[in-house]
């Protein structure tokens, strides 16, 4: 019964015998200039292709400044600690989304509350967001916003972009700023979608990328903090460069930091791809405009289309199956024959590291979480 979406599927990425979900597509100066690092002898720390990447990242993006960091997960970490959120604080975010957003919540000290994610965005949802916070929480006489229930501070909200698709960041910025909450976006899989003209990562105090081997664009491993506030920006830089004083021959370091840069061979890999990127998006979005003509009509499957007022990127194509029989049978006969589908993360709350977390009604996500599954999305 599944034979009409394998053919497509299998016309889609045509020479292949085994179909990924996702894979990298090197069609650029990819080779050029990770030799010319190699050439050069700057692979490492120090090397132009970092700023001409942060650069051209920054342009393509709109936004002020983009600091290129070893990955999205160490992006998410430095993106907390330059918003303060600090030991014993809590951070929202959705229960559906990959642990990266969690974990680098708890690296901080802080402990994340999971909310209900939006029916039709597949991101945190503004509404639930919204009550949770009327009935939880309540700002103090030091302007701060702290958890009736366990007396911590709620420090900041994080939205994810689920499969690319833009959140509701018109919505979830006014009650952030109602509760005073820094907003950072995980962007990480949402590189040049857009909500309302702008690009997502750019919408909240900051936000963050990542360009491991799974998404639009890669630099092997790596990721970013982009922002329009310049000491935001200056932050990021100096947390993740070991807060070295810049002095002529010296070695000086003026606080604890980290070494979480992107090395010069990463950037270079990286300056190629994002060279690349409207091409990457404009063929994206036509394979998701032949998957949402495939499902059209059909009452098994739902196609997940880019909301009103958005531009998704469309990393990863997904369906919401009738009911979890179908998704389950779907699954199997498809990886059986060697097409990578896959289901949706399970929701993080029931992770064992997370299991007593704080949750809001999870309706949706319990919901989709169950029925979710993910097509191949790579570029061809
Ligand atoms: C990929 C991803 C990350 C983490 O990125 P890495 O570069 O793999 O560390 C974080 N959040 C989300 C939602 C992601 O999809």
């Amino acid at each position: 019964m599944f034979d009409e979406i394998i053919a497509h599927i299998r016309k889609l990425y045509s020479r292949k015998e085994n179909i990924n979900l996702h894979q990298p597509f090197f069609a650029g100066n990819e080779k050029k200039y990770l030799i010319d690092t190699i050439d050069s002898g700057y692979v490492s720390s120090i090397g132009e292709y970092v700023n001409l990447f942060e650069d051209l990242l920054a342009k393509k993006l709109n936004v002020k400044y983009a600091i290129a960091i070893m990955n999205g997960t160490a992006a998410l970490h430095i993106a907390q600690i330059v918003s303060g959120v600090e030991k014993g604080d809590e951070v929202i975010t959705q229960a559906m989304t990959f642990v990266a957003t969690a974990n680098s919540i708890k690296y901080c000290g802080a402990e994340p509350i999971f909310l209900d994610i939006c029916k039709n965005s597949l991101s945190l949802c503004p509404e639930k967001l919204l009550s949770f916070l009327e009935s939880e929480a309540e700002i103090k006489s030091d302007g701060q916003c702290y958890n009736k229930k366990t007396k911590r501070r709620i420090k900041a909200c994080i939205p994810m972009h689920t499969f690319g698709h833009p959140a509701k960041m018109k919505e979830l910025l006014e009650v952030c700023e109602k509760y005073n909450l820094v907003v950072i976006e995980d962007a990480a899989e949402s590189l040049m979608s857009k909500y309302r003209g702008a690009y997502t990562g750019t919408l909240g105090k900051l936000g963050i990328f990542s360009f491991n081997g799974n998404k639009i664009i890669t630099t092997g491993g790596g990721g970013a903090i982009v922002t329009n506030c310049d000491i935001i920006a200056k932050r990021v830089k100096h947390l993740t460069t070991t807060a070295k004083v810049p002095l002529p021959y010296e070695s000086q370091h003026d606080e604890l930091a980290y070494n979480y840069r992107l090395p010069n061979l990463n950037a270079a890999l990286g300056l190629a791809q994002l060279e690349q990127i409207d091409s990457f998006v404009l063929k994206k979005r036509n394979i998701a405009k032949q998957y949402e003509r495939l499902f059209n009509d059909n009452d098994s499957f739902k196609f997940v289309k880019e909301m009103p007022e958005s531009e998704s990127n469309y990393w990863l194509n997904a369906i919401v199956c009738k009911d979890s029989f179908l998704r389950d049978d779907f699954l199997k006969t498809l990886n059986n024959q060697g097409i990578l589908v896959r289901p949706a993360w399970n929701l993080l709350n029931t992770l064992i590291m997370y299991k007593d977390n704080q949750t809001g009604d999870l309706t949706n996500a319990i919901d989709l979480q169950n029925r979710i599954v993910n097509l191949p999305s790579s570029v061809v």
